[in-house]
């Protein structure tokens, strides 16, 4: 993965662990290629959390922020579930820390999307989101021993709790659904193939660093 943003995000002076610092470079860049979209909209968060963000992590960026104001919809869903599963994540976060508030609305933000979560989250590959789940959201990482699909899991977990069943036989290793639930989850990661897609990126490449 070379993408210029995620590149200049990483290289630059910010703080925070190394690990986090990667999974937030990566769901900006991302974000940030999405013609259109407010970062804080990409990203499902408040100004003030993404200022916070950008401060600890990137804080040699503060171009991330220009043009952002703040707007009567900043902060609703864009989908019913959204809010269950960002509770959910924070329900089971580790460690207590700010960044686990941030990444609860990111990835509750990114699971909206098309693609395998670990794409729509800018991820290298599957095993950033469980790295992401295991430091962050033990609990889950936990429950999920058998390696489900993560969008497939937090929905799974989402109903149960409703009480409404989605499964289609009371044991994975004889049902039909089994492929659809688990499997590698391959593909390119996202970020890798969006260079040329913004309009906004190149002058942000610019403004950071
Ligand atoms: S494989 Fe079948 S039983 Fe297992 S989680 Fe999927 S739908 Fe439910």
């Amino acid at each position: 993965m070379s993408p210029d943003l995620y590149a200049r995000l990483m290289m630059g002076a910010g703080g925070g662990d190394p690990f986090d610092r990667h999974l937030f470079a990566c769901a900006v860049a991302l974000a940030l290629s999405e013609p259109d979209v407010p970062l804080t909209t990409g990203l499902g968060l408040s100004s003030e959390s993404l200022a916070a963000l950008v401060g600890r992590f990137f804080s040699h960026a503060p171009a991330l922020l220009v043009g952002l104001t703040r707007t009567g919809r900043e902060g609703e869903p864009l989908a019913p579930e959204e809010p269950d599963l960002r509770a959910l994540l924070l329900e089971h976060r580790s460690r207590g820390r700010l960044e686990e508030e941030w990444l609860a609305h990111i990835v509750a933000r990114r699971s909206l999307g098309t693609n395998h979560l670990w794409q729509d989250l800018g991820l290298t590959g599957r095993a950033d989101l469980s790295g992401l789940m295991r430091r962050h959201f033990l609990g889950l990482a936990e429950l999920n021993h058998s390696d489900m699909k993560w969008k497939k899991f937090f929905y799974r977990e989402l109903c149960q709790r409703e009480g409404v069943v989605v499964c289609k036989s009371p044991n994975c290793e004889i049902c039909t659904d089994a492929a659809v639930c688990f499997g590698a989850e391959e593909g390119a990661p996202l970020l890798s193939q969006t260079r040329h897609c913004s309009t906004s990126a190149p002058i942000l490449q610019d403004k950071i660093m």
